[in-house]
């Protein structure tokens, strides 16, 4: 374990929903939602102030209902959804998680950040489409922005999923936010010990929980292998990792809180 003296830091981080013509409203909880944030990132020594903006409702401008409806479009091969299954040629929310389509989510969310009128470090929004699955559950547009996004809220348990793994997601798109990667990104640097990205890929073993840590009890999914290759084997619940029960990735490791400190004190 490590123990570290960390000068505070409180971090602003304003939540909403973004209601478009295609995207539906969300009940989440706030007190949930900060909860699960804290604990992610009060070991670095960071505290969330949460502020909730609700429901952002831009269902009545034309040009943000122009770009809403760019963001379907025909998955052309095999992928995998969480909770939806295989997509093959079906309409999907995100067909192009790198380009075009990220440049309209950066529109969309200038555009509900102007609306509430807030004023945040970083900004989580609740963005579900409401006529077609999403094939990516959250993404912020690129490391260090400010604005992250979750496009399931698993109401209606969705492959066992729920509310709790949306704000879970939420976790992992402020860790993006303040600069994390996955654990396989070639990117990664110091982010990670070389013990635990050299574990990457390897099968994870079940083992009973510790005084400090949950039990790891590894599901089918959790052993396929395309979830194996972004999973530590040392650390499967890493909040940047792949674990395919979001909410029990609730952990940052030692160089992370020096990562994300970096670059949350520059706020
Ligand atoms: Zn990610």
């Amino acid at each position: 374990f490590h123990v570290v003296c960390y000068e505070p830091i409180a971090l602003s981080v304003t939540i909403g929903c973004i209601k478009t013509a295609l995207s539906r409203s969300v009940s989440y909880s706030v007190g949930a939602l900060s909860n699960v944030l804290n604990g992610a990132f009060n070991a670095a020594g960071i505290t969330i102030g949460l502020s909730d903006v609700g429901e952002i409702d831009l269902s009545g401008s034309a040009s943000i209902a122009t770009a809403d409806a760019a963001l379907r479009s025909i998955v052309p091969v095999p992928y995998y959804s969480e909770g939806f299954g295989e997509l093959r040629g079906q309409n999907a929310f995100l067909g192009n998680p790198t380009g075009a389509d990220l440049q309209t989510l950066k529109l969309i969310a200038d555009a509900a950040k102007l609306h509430a009128g807030a004023s945040a470090g970083r900004y989580l929004w609740f963005f579900v489409p409401d006529d077609v699955p999403s094939r990516f559950s959250g993404v912020v547009p690129e490391i260090g922005d400010a604005r992250g996004f979750v496009f399931k809220n698993f109401e209606g348990a969705i492959g066992g999923q729920t509310m709790a793994d949306s704000y879970a997601i939420l976790a992992h798109e402020l860790g993006h936010a303040l600069g994390l990667f996955h654990p396989d990104d070639d990117r990664i640097g110091n982010q990670l010990p070389n013990h635990l990205k050299a574990s990457l890929g390897q099968p994870v073993t079940a083992e009973p929980a510790t005084n400090t840590e949950p039990a790891i009890n590894p599901t089918p999914r959790a052993l396929d292998p395309k979830n194996v290759g972004l999973i530590m084997q040392r650390d499967p619940l890493n909040m940047m990792g792949y674990w395919p029960i979001f909410k029990e990735q609730t952990f940052l490791r030692k160089n992370q809180w020096d990562a994300v400190r970096a670059v949350a004190s520059a706020i």
